[in-house]
């Protein structure tokens, strides 16, 4: 065989620019860059009351927790948090927060440096359902970031499942969940399960009463799969 049989040169690969460090790489959709959060909102539409300080981000206890006003389905996700530097309470009362992919499936953000609880609701877990490969933590109050490759599960016209939701999950660059299959929706009392919805759904950060930070938060969609503004659809 000639070897130039194998080689395929059509489509050519798009060309994108690395971000330097962590920063978005040039086709990404930023959905937070430290200085303002129109990109997102409360689950009633109300405009973001978490407090933004020195480019972060931070939960305010009881306001709720806010979506994206655009939806996504398959993406590769950076977001970084930090947990209080200053430690109140331990297991779950201590930096809980979460990012919920599709606003369903949740994976954990919590403070688990030197912090035991069930080892699939600690930070980097599918919550309930996966636990870390290893505990990847910093010290409270240092920054951490997650890269989430999420690929968003497929329903059919009938709404019966078709094909799971799939993560990838590195914690301060290190693997810690590797291509697991999504078994439903995050659930803090009994198992999951999958509810049909739509192929395109929000970002959802957990307010869990801690004051926890975000900064850098960045996507790409994967796929091809456009994202749609879902600022008419119904409100929660
Ligand atoms: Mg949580």
């Amino acid at each position: 065989m000639d070897p130039r049989d194998t080689e395929v040169w059509e489509p050519e690969p798009t060309v994108v620019t690395p971000g330097a460090d962590s920063a978005p790489p040039s086709d990404a959709i930023v959905l937070f860059d430290g200085s303002e959060v129109s990109a997102w909102r409360h689950l009633d539409g109300r405009a973001v009351e978490w407090r933004i300080e020195s480019g972060a981000v931070i939960v305010v206890a009881g306001t709720g927790d806010i979506e994206t006003t655009r939806a996504f389905a398959d993406v590769q996700l950076h977001i970084e948090w930090r947990a209080p530097q200053q430690v109140t309470g331990g297991g779950q009362s201590r930096g809980n927060s979460g990012v919920f992919l599709q606003k369903r499936y949740e994976i954990q953000v919590l403070d688990s440096y030197e912090n035991r609880t069930y080892a699939n609701g600690q930070a980097g877990s599918v919550y309930k359902q996966y636990a870390p490969l290893v505990n990847a933590s910093r010290r409270p109050g240092e920054w951490q970031s997650y890269d989430i490759v999420f690929a968003a599960p497929r329903f059919s016209a009938s709404g019966k499942l078709e094909t799971s939701a799939f993560v990838t999950l590195f914690h301060n660059g290190v693997l810690v969940q590797n291509h697991v299959g999504l078994l439903g929706a995050t659930r803090y009392r009994g198992t999951p399960e999958y509810q049909a919805h739509p192929a395109h759904e929000p970002l959802m950060l957990q307010d869990h009463g801690d004051p926890v930070s975000f900064r850098n938060i960045w996507l790409r969609e994967l796929g091809g799969a456009g994202s749609r503004d879902i600022s008419t659809r119904k409100k929660a």
